[in-house]
């Protein structure tokens, strides 16, 4: 995070001046990137618009992370949106499984000048030059091989913890060995699944994981393979985020996943009708930032109960 110790000491005042900042946006105000990003709370998560694919940005006031780079093509995409952000660090990357809208556009952050601390891998292999030429750049880092149980210390109020998978790995399906982890920050909590599917999630269930989230990022964007109803009621999400292509050839998300979130009273947000979405934390309440629905007024949700501001 750029500017950490302005926004360190500046986090109670930032928290409780997001209200305002929504409430003027609201109105219709024009509100540039850089000025609403002033009114991030200590802890950000930037689901990042990358077509049919994952790419997420969580930053915090010490270690920043990003889960994913969206498929090859998005790769010039990410990079301009941390460049936006003035990121020139990665202190942890998670590469969730070897599939390429998830790794493809990891190449070119790890071509860039950006720098890569550690990466956190799943350690299956895969036959595709996507694969190989991802693993030929992370061979130059710190390489860690995910595991249940693992926890990353990202800030004072933040840490990662790793729910999936199991290694030796349990599954030859590559989408349910997706690396799986839940960010606490504060009271609040966020839970990235990957692609991981049914076995994985029963998986999970199994071994008695605390799986309650506030925001969950919907599995394998939005597939019916993903969310079983025993995995979405013990996660109990306020938020959903589905990160998908429009007009992706997958029919991501299905209506059976929709319907399902809908049915739980979730406030689902879509990349592929939304664009990025942020959501941003002072470790007690969620704010989602609508920077393009500032300035596009495009609806941003499908369902018209959610609410800006959320107690947690
Ligand atoms: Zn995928």
């Amino acid at each position: 995070m750029s500017k950490k110790i302005v926004v360190f000491l500046g986090l109670l005042v930032f928290g409780f001046s997001l209200g305002p900042w929504l409430a003027q946006s609201g109105f219709g105000r024009k509100t540039s990137f850089s000025e609403a990003l002033e009114g991030l709370s200590s802890v950000s998560v930037h689901y990042i618009d990358v077509g049919q694919g994952d790419s997420i940005f969580i930053d915090t006031p010490n270690l920043d992370v990003l889960i994913d780079g969206g498929p090859k093509l998005a790769g010039p995409t990410v990079l301009g949106y941390l460049d936006s952000l003035n990121i020139t660090q990665i202190h942890l990357m998670v590469a969730t499984h070897v599939h390429e809208d998830h790794i493809g556009g990891l190449v070119a952050v790890l071509n860039s000048t950006t720098y890569v601390d550690e990466i956190l891998i799943n350690n299956q292999t895969h036959t595709s030059n996507t694969y190989t030429d991802f693993m030929n750049l992370a061979g130059s880092h710190a390489i860690t091989v995910a595991q249940r149980g693992q926890t990353f210390v990202l800030a004072e109020i933040a840490n990662l913890s790793v729910f999936n998978p199991l290694q030796p790995l349990e599954f030859s399906e590559a989408n349910d060995n997706s690396v799986v982890v839940k960010l606490q920050a504060g009271n609040t909590s966020f839970l990235f699944t990957g692609d991981a599917e049914a076995d994985a999630e029963q998986s999970m269930l199994n071994a008695g994981l605390d799986l309650e989230s506030d925001i969950l990022k919907v599995g394998h964007h939005g597939s019916t393979s993903s969310t079983t109803q025993l995995f979405l009621d013990s996660v109990a999400p306020s938020y959903a985020i589905i990160s998908a292509g429009e007009d992706n050839p997958y029919g991501h998300p299905e209506q059976e996943t929709m319907e399902k979130l809908l049915a739980k009273g979730v406030t689902v947000y879509g990349t592929f009708h939304s664009g990025t979405v942020v959501a941003s934390t002072d470790g007690t309440s969620v704010v989602f930032l609508h920077l393009m629905f500032v300035e596009k007024s495009k609806l941003r949700c499908w369902n018209k109960k959610h609410s800006d501001k959320r107690k947690i």
